[in-house]
């Protein structure tokens, strides 16, 4: 079987991580990556594959920046040149990037089938990006694997055929579970874990559009952080784009003791400070989740998830970042808090199971 894995993005990368191993585990599976090229800076691509194992792209598109329109048509005409040679028996799919959305397209107008990991998430909300990503790319997927039953009935919902979908679990459970076991070892212990020196801290995210792109929820979230830097320490890996966009509009954001600003991270140095951390302050959906396989509280700073179970099991809280009052209300209930226990995430072994699944098993 001939497989393109379509990745863009840095979740990509960690998610690929652990597919490509369980596929690489079938002789009869020959797989390729194609890179969009989306995420380019070392930090935020070259590294995941190295730390993690992940194998390198047969092709890399070098497509970034400019609209999502511009973008995803660019991404669209370059994946379909490569799949009009290639002729793959699949296209494999993950998460709701504009690299998914323009792998789908591309696919399903040459009639390749298509694979999509982590189907059926919503928000609800189509005026995220993410949104239209995902809802288009599961209406043109021939597998859904789904990451919880929430996802499964989302999709049921929609319409689509109820033996397209899988309940697999999530990849990204498989992922922690996995590096977090080689990441005491292997982390290349990033010079902030010297500069904690051991106190207590809280570890914060921020690089979704609905607030880099709204100058009044950055503003709220950047004074909310500093605030609660003068309690505890607050470890900040910047985003690319956030860190572009607070350039821009001129809000003030500098290290200094215990506000600790630094580049993203590698996977191994991350789910380390996770594991560590008091509390986790996030709008990302991977960092979400993680936050709670490691048994810790964690604030949103959206409006809205796709991962409602761990809101409603309480180890998650919704914060809309509207107020700075209304953030730091919330970082005090978070702070200390601990959720019931629940296990919406499967057992840790979604990519066996998706292996499995491709290749005509029952999974
Ligand atoms: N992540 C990382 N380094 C960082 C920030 C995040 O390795 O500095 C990892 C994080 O542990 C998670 C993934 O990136 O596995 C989440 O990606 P991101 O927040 O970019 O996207 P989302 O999950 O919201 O799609």
């Amino acid at each position: 079987m001939n497989i393109v894995t379509i990745v863009g993005a840095r979740p990509q990368f960690i998610k690929a991580a652990v597919v490509s191993a369980a596929l690489a585990r079938h002789a009869d599976v020959r797989e390729r990556l194609l890179h969009t090229g989306q995420h380019f800076d070392d930090n935020m691509s070259a590294l995941f594959f190295r730390e993690l194992g992940v194998p390198a792209p047969a092709w890399n598109l070098g497509l970034s920046g400019g609209t999502h329109g511009a973008m995803t048509g660019a991404q669209l005409a370059g994946i379909e040149q490569i799949l009009l040679t290639e002729r793959p028996d699949l296209v494999l799919l993950y998460g709701d990037t504009n690299s998914t959305l323009a792998g789908a397209l591309a696919a399903a107008k040459l009639h390749v089938p298509v694979a999509h990991v982590e189907a059926g998430l919503r928000s609800f909300n189509r005026r995220m990006p993410e949104e239209t990503n995902r809802v288009l790319t599961d209406h043109v997927s021939r597998w859904l694997f789904a990451p919880t039953d929430t996802a499964v009935l989302n999709l049921r919902r929609e319409g689509l055929p109820a033996d397209w979908i899988h309940q697999v679990g999530d990849v990204m459970f498989d992922a922690a579970l996995h590096f977090s076991l080689l990441a005491k070892a292997r982390s290349r212990r990033h010079p902030v874990f010297a500069e904690l020196a051991g106190r207590p801290f809280v570890l914060a995210t921020v690089h979704r559009a609905e607030n880099t792109d709204a100058p009044e929820r950055l503003r709220a979230i950047v004074a909310a952080l500093v605030a609660l830097a003068g309690e505890i320490d607050v470890v900040w890996p910047l985003h690319p784009r956030t860190r572009q966009v607070l350039a821009q509009s001129g809000i003030t954001l500098a290290s200094s003791g215990t506000m600790h600003c630094i580049e993203p991270l590698g996977y191994l140095d991350m789910i380390e400070l996770e594991q560590a951390a008091q509390m986790v302050v996030t709008d990302s959906g991977g960092v979400q989740k993680e936050t709670f396989f490691f048994g810790k509280p964690c604030v949103t700073l959206r409006d809205e998830t796709e991962w409602v179970e761990l809101v409603d099991a309480g180890w998650n809280r919704l914060a809309p970042p509207t107020s700075v009052d209304a953030l730091r209300a919330a970082f005090d209930a978070a702070l200390g808090s601990v959720g019931v226990p629940v296990r919406p995430f499967g057992a840790g072994d979604a990519a066996q199971r998706i292996a499995r699944i491709l290749l005509g098993g029952p999974g």
